[in-house]
């Protein structure tokens, strides 16, 4: 197979996982994580009119993307990754999307960065679902606090929420708790689900998956080093 055909096998599986639960599949938007792989392993994938992918690392990101942005202008780049309040200023520069605001320091140096900028990239929380002590994340039972504070003292839009579940677990559970999460704060839009969990995350009313190795292939963490 090559990384064409895994691309339209997840999007077949996508668009089936949505019908099979009376979802439009044009609901759920595939966004294909290129972390760890150089820009001319993306540049197929663009060519087949692929648009959405997502990054974990700032300056991994800003190595790889502003030259495959010259040429594909259309381009939507989410940050999946933590994001450090030092690196605001690049992470608005590069991203369309930031999905791990996680806490109140980030949302105010980013609501200071879009007005110093002018540029209004689309918001989402990350939610530690699993209470994971070393993971990103607001914790669950401060979620409610935290969205009122991103829009209330800092002036952010929020459109949705976005988790990673502990890899030793049921993922359902945590899917069903950021759905719940969202559902009472209003937010529509929902990042959750991975290369070996998508599907079901669709289920659970995914709007946003993350699919990488299924698509990109086996990582090698040892080429990722900014
Ligand atoms: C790497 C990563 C993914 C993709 O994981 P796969 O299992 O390779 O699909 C999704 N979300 C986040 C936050 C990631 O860091």
């Amino acid at each position: 197979m090559t990384i064409i055909d895994r691309l339209d096998a997840t999007r077949s599986a996508i668009a089936r996982a949505a019908q099979d639960c009376d979802r439009d599949p044009a609901a759920v938007t595939l966004v294909c994580v290129t972390k760890t792989f150089p820009a001319e392993d993306v540049v197929p994938l663009l060519e087949a009119g692929h648009r959405v992918y997502g990054e974990n690392r700032v300056q991994e990101a800003m190595g790889k993307w502003p030259s495959l942005r010259e040429r594909f202008p259309d381009i939507e780049l989410h940050l999946i990754g933590p994001l450090q309040s030092n690196k605001t200023r690049e992470a608005v520069e590069t991203f369309d999307v930031i999905q791990s605001v996680d806490r109140e320091k980030i949302a105010k140096a980013l609501a200071e960065e879009i007005a110093r900028s002018g540029k209004h990239p689309r918001l989402f929380v990350q939610v530690n679902t699993g209470a994971e002590p070393q993971k990103a994340g607001i914790l669950p039972q401060d979620a409610d606090a935290f969205l009122a504070f991103c829009r209330e003292s800092c002036g952010l839009t929020i459109e949705g929420l976005m988790c990673v579940p502990p890899v030793d677990e049921q993922a359902s559970p945590h899917f069903a708790l950021l759905a719940d999460i969202a559902a009472r704060n209003g937010l529509h839009q929902l990042s959750m689900g991975m290369s070996s969990d998508y599907e079901l995350a669709i289920q659970l009313g995914a709007t946003y998956v993350r699919v990488g190795s299924a698509i990109m292939g086996v990582r090698d963490y040892s080429t990722q080093n900014g």
